[in-house]
């Protein structure tokens, strides 16, 4: 049974389903696909201090290869609604265009999705020649605990086993087929606490100040780059994002100093040997007379890249095929749920432009929903060919 990517897409947005409230639009996707013949298991995850989030996963097919289709449908909210040409939830259409929250990130790219694989298993005897599968998470944009994660180590205790992953986040940046997302750097957020001795301003010979020790070492972590950049990422970078005294008073030399900073790095690191690297450096030029300590910010954003090779290859054909575009392979940007992905099977990015995500009126061209379908649909033929 086809389903208009348009239609879907205008009743997933009309559901107000914002971080971590489902809203009806598992509940929409979940009819959409049992009636196509997908299983569908609806899947509540939990973690104590966090809010319970439900997730889906569906499954038509039972041999490999089994292609997945991952997103979210969890949304930012809309902030002030009155500064909205069309209300955030109302999936009204003007000017050939679909307004409304999660339009482009990404209720849009999962409406393409689930039309697209309609489509082939209608022209397909409703039989998939392997498996496709769906993998959505109600918590991407939130703190993404109770999501794809967790979701994952579900799925892997059922037994279920991916081949490849297409995620559908917005990954153009100015014309849908312009980019596809082969990669994320990692994320690493670190404090550098410098240790001297609190006395009077007066008395420098009777103190420590902790404040030259924490100049010398920011200058000394930032003096090198920290690499070159890699075959398929630009440089990492590491930025000092506050330097923290808290100190109120005059005449008092503190006790200690702060500084945190942020480091987005490549594939040419791990965390563990980027923590060592800037440990290293700051111990280098502490020389043993500054007193110094790290703290490292648990992180669950490792970099990743999945190399160019026949799956990207049949990605970009695909997309060239239906838009005439050669995307780029990227590995710019923040971070998503591929990073979770990426460690059961390889994953690429594509879905819509990403230009109004997030903001006031986000919004998409009809016409890219049309051709994302058809980009979709491409991709899932040549899988199966
Ligand atoms: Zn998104």
């Amino acid at each position: 049974m086809p389903t208009d990517p348009i239609v879907l897409a205008r009743d997933l947005v009309r559901c107000p389903s914002v971080t971590p409230v489902e809203g009806g639009a598992l509940k929409l996707l979940e009819t959409t696909l049992k009636a196509a013949g997908f299983t569908v298991h609806r899947v509540t995850l939990r973690e104590p201090g966090t809010d319970d989030v439900e997730n889906l996963y569906a499954r038509i097919g039972s041999a490999a290869p089994n292609l997945v289709f991952a997103g979210h449908t969890d949304v930012v909210p809309p902030g002030d609604e009155k500064v909205w040409t069309h209300p955030p939830f109302a999936g009204e259409m003007a000017g050939a265009e679909l307004y409304g929250r999660g339009a482009v990130d990404m209720k849009g790219g999962i409406a393409c999705m689930v039309a697209a694989a309609l489509d082939h298993l209608a022209a397909n005897k409703g039989k998939p020649k392997g498996s496709i599968s769906f993998l959505i998470s109600g918590d991407e944009e939130g703190i993404a605990v109770n999501g794809t994660p967790k979701l994952l180590i579900w799925a892997a205790e059922r037994g279920e086993k991916f081949d490849h992953c297409l995620l559908g986040e917005p990954s153009n940046v100015e014309a849908l087929g312009d980019t596809i997302k082969i990669g994320r750097r990692g994320s690493l957020n670190g404090h550098l606490i410098v240790t001297g001795k609190q006395g009077h301003v007066a008395y420098p010979d009777r103190v420590d100040n902790p404040i030259r020790g924490l100049v010398t070492l920011i200058e000394a972590i930032q003096a090198e780059p920290l690499d070159q950049g890699t075959a398929e990422f630009s440089p990492s970078n590491l930025e000092f994002v506050s330097v923290d005294v808290g100190n109120k008073t005059v005449n008092l030399i503190p006790g200690e100093a702060r500084a945190r900073f942020n480091i987005r790095f490549n594939d040419a690191h791990t965390l563990d040997s980027l923590k060592k690297l800037i440990e290293s450096r700051a111990a280098k030029a502490a020389a043993s007379k500054i007193k110094f300590a790290f703290k490292w910010e648990p992180s669950n954003a490792a970099v990743f890249v999945t190399k160019p090779g026949p799956f990207t290859d049949m990605v970009r054909d695909a997309i060239t095929k239906a838009t005439g575009r050669t995307p780029t392979l990227s590995t710019s940007g923040g971070t998503s749920d591929a990073r979770f992905i990426t460690n059961y099977c390889p994953v690429v990015e594509f879905g819509l432009v990403g230009q109004t995500m997030h903001q006031v009126d986000e919004r998409v061209p009809l016409a890219d929903l049309r051709a994302l379908t058809a980009i979709y649909r491409e991709i899932i033929d040549r899988y199966f060919a």
